[in-house]
């Protein structure tokens, strides 16, 4: 708040009143470095992790100007997968890694890819879509050994699984707050201190010349106490999430047909959502199965294929009841296009739209996951009947 209030001068002035903000930016900028293992001065902050996944990816093809050719996944995030079409259009070559039914990639496919031409690699920590981790320490050093660049998009693993740029080398990683309760609008790009760099925003000397544009210091000190704090909660996250999620899972997909006998679970009745923990049978909601790997991938994120019921008439009847939930990645949520990580996996036009993706947080409660589990109830037998 006080840098929303009264704090509000412009770290870049010379006068007193601005220039004592640059303090408070670079205390956040030990935060935010702190989270991934890294130096103060390794972290540019951005506009977002968009703008963090085009600043690394074009600086790594700079670098390198006589290679054109590029490797990613087909399961990445737009902002890479939209790049990396516009760069096929100014003529580099892009090699999309297929990941198998479960989302996993293989290690394989990626050394067959690389080539004495090959500038860069961009591939995800944890998949936006599913949670599936990429085996991303192998991929760094794989990338190493054969002199390729590494950017590492890390957005959905930061705050939920350790992250430390010392043990994984990695030369560029992105991030963006609102992954970890910061402010929306406000992300940030680590730069290994060895890796080339080159602004993708040209303009003033703020962050070293890396990024111009006056700070957004209210944003950068909440992305800074957001990183702290998500640091601090990191022990406890998967003990606390992971039971909740597998709740829910073990309600939808039934315990012995897909949910693991492990899993807190609900009873079918509506009535009486909660049944106490234990390895009772739990009838499940029909024609549904998980997708992604059971076990290597995230604590909080579940995605579950509804077969024959529609991924867009489920979510508008979940919103009613103030379920949020959704059928894709947000930031594609307004087209029509099925999800192009389950269609990745399922090579299934179908299942990619009749799947839906619950991200659960810290502040999640096993009232909810019942709350969630009788919508979803409600909904189903709604749309199927
Ligand atoms: N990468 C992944 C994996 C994401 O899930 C997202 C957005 O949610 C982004 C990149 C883009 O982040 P931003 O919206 O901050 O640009």
């Amino acid at each position: 708040m006080p840098y929303l209030t009264f704090d509000w001068g412009n770290p870049s002035s010379s006068y007193k009143f601005g220039a004592k903000l640059k303090g408070v930016i670079e205390a956040a900028r030990e935060q935010v470095a702190e989270l991934i293992g890294a130096s103060g001065r390794e972290v540019i902050f951005t506009s977002c992790a968009t703008e963090s996944n085009n600043a690394a990816i074009q600086a790594a093809l700079k670098a390198k100007p006589g290679k054109r050719h590029i490797i990613t996944s087909v399961v990445e995030h737009s902002s890479v997968l939209n790049l990396c079409k516009a760069l096929e259009k100014d003529g580099y070559g892009v090699t999309y890694l297929p990941v198998n039914r479960d989302g996993l990639l293989k290690l394989a496919d990626l050394e067959n890819a690389i080539t004495d031409d090959t500038a860069m690699v961009s591939l995800m920590w944890a998949n936006n879509e599913t949670g599936v981790l990429f085996p991303v320490n192998e991929v760094a050093e794989i990338c190493r050994a054969r002199g390729v660049l590494f950017h590492c998009d890390a957005v959905q693993a930061a705050g939920k699984v350790p992250i430390d740029v010392r043990q994984v080398p990695v030369d560029y990683l992105s991030i963006t707050g609102h992954k970890f309760n910061a402010p929306k609008g406000i992300g940030a790009l680590y730069v290994h201190r060895k890796a080339p760099f080159s602004a993708l925003i040209h303009g003033g000397h703020q962050e070293r010349g890396r990024r111009g544009g006056t700070e957004s210091v209210p944003l950068i000190v909440g992305l800074g106490k957001a990183a702290e704090l998500a640091r601090k909660h990191l022990p406890s996250y998967e003990e606390k999430v992971r039971p909740l999620r597998e709740a829910l899972e073990a309600g939808i997909l039934g315990v012995g047909s897909g949910g693991r006998p492990s899993a807190r679970s609900f009873s079918p009745k509506d009535e009486s959502p909660l049944t106490s923990a234990g390895t009772n049978p739990v009838e499940g909601i029909p024609n549904t199965e998980l997708n992604g790997h059971p076990y290597h991938r995230l604590a909080n994120t579940t995605n579950i294929t509804f077969r024959g019921i529609e991924s867009e008439a489920l979510l508008i009847l979940l919103d009613q009841e103030g379920i949020c939930a959704s059928s894709g990645s947000a930031c594609l949520a307004d087209s029509d296009e099925p999800s192009h990580v389950i269609r990745a996996m399922k090579l299934d036009t179908a299942a990619s739209r009749q799947m839906i993706r619950f991200s659960l947080g810290l502040q999640n409660t096993t009232t909810d996951m019942e709350a969630a589990l009788l919508a979803l109830r409600r909904a189903t037998r709604t749309l199927a009947s």
